[in-house]
């Protein structure tokens, strides 16, 4: 038996006895996976247990070195992984920006002792991240951010606004760009910094959306003392810092949201809501031709990204660091996601016209809200325009 194979065994085995059943088959989602931190509330105990075991082997970041609290597994060893836990249908044991976001950047750019301080906390899903990129004048021009922090001894005293911030309400630090030189280049004058939610000063305004329930807040600093060392890279050149998170961002927003399609062997949602809502015909094909085309389409877009992801996924841990071509996955993962919605509600047809009330089941309401919230997939991480933008200028070297 070659080690893999030993691997796979020994994995199916562990996974086996210490999966709960009750969280097996499971859909999971933003809004139904595990995100951890101090007020993650367990409707299932399974899934805490989940949480926990995956935790203690290294399984909640595979491939994150040992010490850090990750797995130390090789690329092939995380990928047999994914697929052993695929078979059993189980959800990832922890979601969330500490391991999608802050935690790869913390491992390229962190000191030791950053590192030590903060990854274990991740891995473990006691600490929940946010990100604090936009202000309500920066967006897209992200570098014009407004947040200031002056040096007093060995604090930052940090005072502004970041707006967009999701799930700051549930989040126990943030990641945060703030401006500590306001005479440099806007560039060159922004600092990458850490912050503890629970430090005096720091407020947290949820915003309302139409649907009455949003996971955007408003996060103010008022004169938070934040120790120097909690700076990720180099005093105002948090700039390059930010830019890598965000090649990561991308990446998982691609990934999430276009990557491959559905990862648990199930059966597809389209052949789902077909047979339900459009008819087969005697083939056992989706009956309406035009749907028809436009699934397997999707379908068949959705694969060949999975497959161009994993590539690329192999290369970088080859040493390739992403460049553009992250912006590239960003437009096509999201632009699939958001073509995908669409014929999932037009399949619907009526049903997918439902808010709440009689008449609608919870998992027809629940698919046109998650069908609205893939309208913000052009825009979460840089939209699709200042993708274009990076493209022409990195990737084709067009002028300005
Ligand atoms: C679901 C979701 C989650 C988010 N979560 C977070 C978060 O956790 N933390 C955080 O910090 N932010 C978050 N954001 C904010 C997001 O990063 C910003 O909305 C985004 O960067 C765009 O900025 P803006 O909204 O200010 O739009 P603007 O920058 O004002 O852009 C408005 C329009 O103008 C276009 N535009 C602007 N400049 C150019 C240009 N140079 N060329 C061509 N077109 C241009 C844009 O494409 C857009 O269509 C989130 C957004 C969404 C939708």
């Amino acid at each position: 038996m070659s080690d893999l194979e030993t691997f796979r065994a020994e994995t199916a085995a562990w996974l086996e006895a210490n999966a709960p059943q009750s969280i097996r088959g499971l859909p999971t989602s933003e809004l139904t996976g595990t995100w951890g931190g101090k007020k993650e509330t367990y409707a299932n105990p399974d899934h805490k247990r989940w949480l926990d075991v995956a935790a203690e082997k290294g399984f909640t970041a595979p491939t994150w070195p040992v010490e850090y609290g990750g797995g130390g597994l090789s690329d092939a060893e995380a990928k047999v992984l994914g697929q052993e836990m695929a078979r059993l249908k189980l959800p990832p044991p922890l979601i969330g920006f500490g391991l999608t976001m802050i935690g790869p950047t913390l491992l390229r750019f962190g000191t030791e002792e950053q590192k030590r301080e903060h990854l274990p906390k991740i891995t473990r899903g006691e600490i929940r991240w946010c990100q604090g990129y936009s202000e309500p004048g920066s967006g897209s021009d992200l570098a014009s951010l407004q947040t200031r922090a002056l040096r007093d001894g060995d604090h930052f005293v940090i005072s502004g606004q970041k707006v967009w911030t999701s799930y700051a309400d549930y989040a126990d630090w943030i990641f945060a760009l703030v401006r500590t030189n306001p005479k440099a280049k806007k560039q060159e004058g922004i600092t990458f910094i850490l912050i503890d939610m629970e430090s005096p000063g720091v407020s947290v305004k949820p915003i309302l959306l139409i649907s009455g329930k949003s996971p955007f807040c408003e996060t103010y600093f008022d004169e938070v003392r934040v120790p120097v060392a909690n700076v990720i890279g180099q005093i105002d050149s948090g700039w390059t810092v930010a830019k890598a998170l965000l090649g990561h961002e991308r990446g998982m927003i691609a990934d999430t949201f276009g990557g491959g399609g559905d990862k648990r062997g199930e059966r597809s949602r389209f052949a789902v809501l077909a047979e339900r809502y459009v008819g087969l015909d005697d083939q056992g094909r989706i009956a309406d031709p035009l749907l028809r085309h436009e699934a397997v389409q999707n379908e068949m877009d959705a694969k060949a990204f999975g497959l161009t992801l994993q590539r690329t996924r192999d290369a970088a841990r080859a040493g390739h660091q992403p460049g553009p071509e992250t912006s590239m996955f960003k437009i096509y993962g999201t632009e699939i996601n958001m073509r995908r919605h669409e014929i999932f509600v037009r399949m619907m047809g009526p049903q997918a016209t439902g808010w709440d009330g009689p008449g609608y089941g919870e998992d027809e309401t629940d698919l046109t809200k998650a069908w609205l919230r893939t309208r913000g997939n052009s825009i979460e991480g840089g939209t699709s325009e200042i993708q274009l933008n990076i493209i022409a200028k990195r990737a084709l070297g067009l002028p300005d």
